[in-house]
């Protein structure tokens, strides 16, 4: 018998039963949960940024989760490879621990994977929105997935299901829409990211394999709707507002079985959403029945407080007393062990708080399959930017553009133009800029100005690819009204915007093009039958130009593909896309959403005139 017993336990130490995949999901969780030290279950609920994460920080403090903030990219220009081998490395560490849990690599996924060089960047969701295409952002899930798991990471902070409602915002272009319709139609992203939920498996989190990638919903809730569009503010909202306007996006995503998602830095009615109990667990996870883990934004519990860092054992109570199950610390790791052990050892946080928060956790983990296959390889590293993803993103592009002039009254429509005429004219400050067209998180965090950020086409590129060669292609930035009258072009196309910029460096109040965008438009459009392209993140300010201009289209942050603006403006395609966003006359009737009493946009949401693709 003693024999027998001795062998059945050493068995069970050879096997223990969290690592057998045949064993259902509840008992491997327990399983695990009751071998866990405390120290091991706080590392779970750490996660922090991969330039801290050596193998010694992840063995000694059994961290849980690793994260590329920002554009926080191993070196410039890194190839797949190197990105696995980093992960790997990190996840050796964590693998080499007395249990063996495998940590979880997050990255900032919001437009195609869009810190890695060479990988496709799709439009930012300010123009996905217009495209009201749920299969088409489905497809970029899946593309999306496959490249983010090129570089060996099985997590994307993505989708961002913001309601912006006021295009101030500096993170207006990472919303889909003003409205909530569109921006639940468009979390048909979250399937494609994670795959099909099997329909047994309704609202339960579920990441389909090694293809696939945990989706995150952000920011939880009400980012979008804050005072005068200032990031990180507070949203002052009824429970009508709040309800009827932010939160449906999270029934949807819910539903569709998202793994994760991210609280707000804003304050909703006065109380920061991390210190948010009544939404965090009340609602989310009791209400919604929400069964994924919940993220803080990156150092997300610091700014419960104001100044942000300034009573720190408040914001540990605070945040995970709301509910936040992972902390992206994501620097001061040290602190943060050393704060969070303290209010356990004085019972101000309970064991039950933490053990919720470290069994969410091991669920996505064990059903994503981080267990079996924790190592990356170098299967889909062909993925990052290929042929059909340029494809898609192309047709992305296309069907995000929105014509909002085609002929000054009483004119015939300029568009399409013709692919065979004498000259064109192509200026201004964003026609020849890919680090223009990608925008903010492109690289790194702020976007780049520029053409070798990444592989891409700028949209003079795209025009030169389009036309018969017999037609003359003339590219000056800033022409002045000379040049433009002398040169006899046929067509001018115009392109102009705003400069990259993210989270609150984009936050405006004036929402102009940037200079010297509005004069180039004077210099041109006088005198040539032009077509102005706004590449922009938002709606911004056309009058008093919009007189002048023949053609104007919004082209939003249209990524990489810029062969999609062509391809509408010479007729390959017809412009197709309505606006998901009102397009306001002055900065001054700001924030104005459809819908509104007082409602006198220069174009109302809902616009766009469409063309037929040219036969020729
Ligand atoms: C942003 C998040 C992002 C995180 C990690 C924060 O500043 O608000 O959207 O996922 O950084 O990069």
């Amino acid at each position: 018998l003693l024999y027998c017993t001795l062998a059945a336990s050493a068995y069970a130490e050879s096997s223990p039963k969290y690592k057998d995949p045949k064993q259902p999901l509840g008992a491997r969780i327990r399983d695990l949960m009751n071998r866990m030290t405390l120290q091991e279950k706080i590392g779970q609920m750490v996660q922090i940024e991969r330039i801290v994460a050596t193998p010694d920080v992840m063995k000694n403090y059994f961290i849980g989760s690793v994260l590329s903030g920002g554009g926080s990219v191993p070196a410039p220009k890194a190839t797949p490879e190197a990105w696995v081998n980093m992960v790997n490395e990190i996840q050796k560490a964590a693998l080499s621990t007395r249990l063996g849990i495998p940590m979880i690599y997050g990255i900032d996924a919001v437009h195609g994977h869009n810190n890695v060089y060479g990988a496709t960047i799709f439009p930012h969701n300010v123009g996905l929105g217009v495209t009201r295409d749920p299969m088409l952002l489905k497809r970029i899930g899946e593309a999306t997935a496959l490249e983010v798991r090129a570089t060996g990471i099985p997590y994307a902070f993505a989708p961002c299901i913001a309601v912006c409602r006021d295009p101030r915002w500096g993170r207006c272009y990472e919303s889909y829409s003003e409205d909530y319709r569109i921006v639940q139609e468009m979390t048909e992203i979250i399937p494609g990211l994670q795959g099909d939920l099997p329909t047994d498996r309704k609202g339960v989190p579920f990441v389909g394999g090694k293809s696939k990638v945990a989706a995150c919903a952000k920011h939880f809730v009400g980012d979008g709707g804050t005072v005068g569009g200032i990031d990180e503010n507070n949203t002052v909202i009824d429970s009508n507002g709040l309800f009827g306007i932010h939160m449906p996006g999270y029934y949807k995503a819910v539903n569709k079985g998202v793994a994760t998602v991210m609280v707000s830095y804003s304050a909703l009615n006065g109380l920061r959403m991390h210190a948010n109990k009544e939404l965090v667990t009340g609602f989310l996870k009791n209400k919604l029945k929400f069964r994924g883990f919940v993220i803080s934004d990156w150092e997300g519990i610091d700014r419960i407080t104001s100044p942000p860092h300034s009573n720190y054992s408040y914001s540990v109570y605070a945040g995970i007393s709301a509910g936040i199950d992972m902390i992206m610390v994501p620097n001061n790791y040290r602190e943060f062990i050393d704060e969070i052990n303290s209010q356990i050892s004085k019972n101000l946080i309970p064991m039950s708080r933490i053990d919720d928060a470290v069994k969410r956790i091991l669920r996505v983990k064990f059903t994503m399959g981080l267990f079996e296959e924790p190592l990356a390889d170098l299967s889909f590293a062909n993925q990052l930017g290929s042929k059909e993803h340029r494809e898609l993103a192309r047709e992305a592009v296309r069907k995000s553009l929105v014509l909002l002039k085609n002929g000054k009254e009483g004119d015939k429509p300029l568009l399409p133009l013709p692919k065979k005429t004498g000259k064109i004219l192509v200026a201004g400050t964003h026609a020849d800029n890919l680090g223009y067209q990608c925008g903010g998180w492109t690289i790194t965090w702020q976007g780049l100005n520029g053409n070798d950020l990444t592989i891409g086409t700028t949209i003079l590129a795209a025009v030169k690819n389009t036309v018969d060669p017999t037609t003359q292609v003339v590219y000056n930035q800033n022409p002045d009204a000379n040049f433009v009258t002398s040169g006899k072009f046929d067509y001018a196309i115009v392109v102009v915007g705003e400069p990259p910029y993210a989270e609150m460096y984009g936050d405006s109040t004036n929402l102009t093009i940037s200079e010297p965008g509005p004069s180039t438009i004077g210099n041109v459009c006088g005198s040539v039958k032009c077509v102005v392209v706004v590449v922009s993140g938002r709606p911004v300010v056309m009058e008093p130009y919009v007189s002048t201009i023949d053609a104007l289209v919004a082209a939003w942050l249209p990524g990489t593909e810029g062969q999609g603006v062509a391809d509408a403006l010479f007729g390959d395609y017809g412009f197709t896309g309505k606006l998901a966003r009102t397009w306001f006359k002055s900065v001054n009737q700001l924030p104005m959403n459809v819908g509104d009493q007082h409602y006198d946009p220069l174009y109302p949401f809902g616009f766009g005139l469409t063309t037929e693709p040219s036969k020729l």
